[in-house]
């Protein structure tokens, strides 16, 4: 932890605004329309990353939004090419809404196959919801599934719950707020419930085709690109369209928003009108944070990055895919700002891009998406500032040696305690990195990071994919290396 337009041309309607827009964009809607719609959120340089993920699971979801009753209702489709290897007769959905970190509902209303009604039921805790399909989808087949279902989110829980999933009173955030189709691991879907410390979401890259009516009060900012608008009395309705992104999160809010061009991304930052200057350093830290990790980890594959401020209590802020939410305090208060945007922002090449299991290997992207923060700190004021960020992360490490709680970086999140997952994935990861720097040189290290990205974009990252990569890049044994800082 730790999109959308601005809104200047508005008032179009229909189907004038689509041809409108992809003249904009310059690109022409022809035998493969929906492919061509999902390119309009991705960078320019990657939009053909869209034709080698074609298989890539489809929700398509048209809805609403009422803001009196904070709940969300959704017709959502799933079209899902079958690759377990097995013939499928159940799919399970997880329903985080329910969880009770994230205080809130969702409620299944009905679901369908091929347009016949379909039987599912709940487990336990009604984190799950499990479809019985009427017939099984073979390996290599293609199974479509529609749910129609309500979301509900708490109000002003931020001090308590989860605050990406709450109503601030100017933002209501909906985190992970769909029926998301459960992983398949080990020959059978991960229906356990994921422990509450950290991340909570693994999916593969997925495309996202979301069509929402909210009131006009409020601007929708979310995962992926805004591709029309349309205005019909008090509302509006927004299509969105996400490229190739692992999750798909939105929020309506009424904060005010900055934009600015970077590399070929629209940065959008949405905060309070009273915090000009917190405003302005988020967009400065994102703005340089971008342009650096373009530089050294390869480009930012889409062509919008949202930020936003929320209340909140349980993080300084917390990734999404292409939308990053910060803690409304963060930004009012310059001490942890730019460590946080920062790392929020590499979250988008580790986690997003390359991904990995949020629960089995929570280090594999929270140590590196600290340590970025050293490689920003280096690029941008100097070695002695990277070093002095190493130290603060020394600090923490060394405090907990001293409690006699030093383990491994890589544990299941169970077996943390949130105090050790702070200081053993965050920072003792991060010295983890310094030191693989210092073992292999830094040209060595830079083409390394440049070589993981390359390699595991779009696609799941585990302990061992870096220590694989480095180990060829360096012709050299790291194995006491490993031993020393990361495994068991
Ligand atoms: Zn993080």
């Amino acid at each position: 932890m730790n999109g959308r337009m601005s809104h200047s041309r508005r008032m179009y309607t229909g189907a004038v605004v689509i041809a409108t827009m992809l003249m904009y964009m310059g690109m022409q809607v022809s035998a493969a329309p929906e492919r061509s719609l999902q390119r309009l959120a991705m960078h320019p340089t990657t939009q053909n990353d869209i034709v080698l993920h074609d298989d890539a699971p489809r929700y398509t979801m048209v809805g609403s939004v009422d803001v009196r009753t904070r709940t969300l209702q959704m017709r959502q489709t799933l079209a899902w090419v079958n690759h377990t290897g097995a013939s499928i007769r159940e799919l399970p959905f997880r329903l985080y809404a329910n969880l009770s970190d994230f205080a809130g509902q969702t409620r299944i209303q009905r679901a369908f196959v091929d347009g016949i009604v379909t039987p599912f039921h709940y487990n336990l805790s009604h984190s799950i919801v499990t479809l019985r399909l009427p017939t099984a989808v073979r390996n290599g087949a293609t199974g479509v599934v529609t749910l129609e279902y309500q979301t509900s989110i708490p109000l002003d829980v931020g001090k308590t719950k989860y605050g990406a999933f709450n109503d601030d009173g100017r933002t209501l955030s909906f985190a992970s707020a769909y029926p998301l189709l459960t992983t398949w691991q080990g020959g059978m879907w991960d229906i356990t419930d994921p422990d509450t410390k950290g991340d909570l979401v693994n999916s593969p890259i997925a495309l996202y085709d979301v069509t929402l009516t909210i009131p006009a009060t409020h601007q929708l900012v979310s995962t992926g690109t805004a591709i029309t608008q349309t205005f019909t009395g008090d509302t509006r309705t927004v299509r969105v369209v996400s490229g190739l992104q692992r999750d798909f999160t939105f929020v309506l809010t009424t904060l005010p928003v900055t934009t600015r061009m970077v590399d070929g991304t629209r940065i959008n930052v949405y905060v309070d009108a009273d915090e000009v200057a917190g405003s302005a350093q988020t967009m400065h830290y994102a703005s340089r944070a971008l342009r650096l990790f373009n530089a050294q980890f390869g480009q930012y594959p889409y062509n919008e990055l949202d930020i936003v401020a929320v209340d909140a209590s349980s993080f300084y802020g917390v990734e999404y895919p292409g939308l990053l939410l910060m803690q409304a305090a963060t930004v009012a208060k310059p001490s942890r700002l730019e460590r946080t945007v920062v790392h929020e922002v590499a979250h988008q090449w580790f986690y997003n891009l390359v991904g990995n299991d949020v629960q089995t290997d929570a280090w594999v992207d929270e140590a590196i998406a600290t340590y970025a923060q050293v490689i920003y700190l280096r690029a941008f004021e100097g070695e002695e500032a990277a070093q002095s960020e190493l130290a603060s992360f020394q600090q923490q490490y060394d405090n907990l040696i001293e409690r006699e709680l030093d383990g491994p970086v890589d544990q299941h999140m169970r077996t943390y305690t949130l105090y050790s997952f702070n200081v053993l994935a965050y920072a003792k990861g991060a010295l983890f990195y310094e030191a693989l720097r210092m073992q292999i040189g830094a040209h060595s290290f830079g083409r390394v990071l440049q070589e993981y990205v390359a390699t595991y974009r779009y696609q799941i990252a585990d302990s061992d994919s870096l220590y694989e990569l480095a180990t060829n890049q360096c012709t050299c044994a790291l194995d006491t290396l490993y031993r020393t800082w990361i495994r068991p």
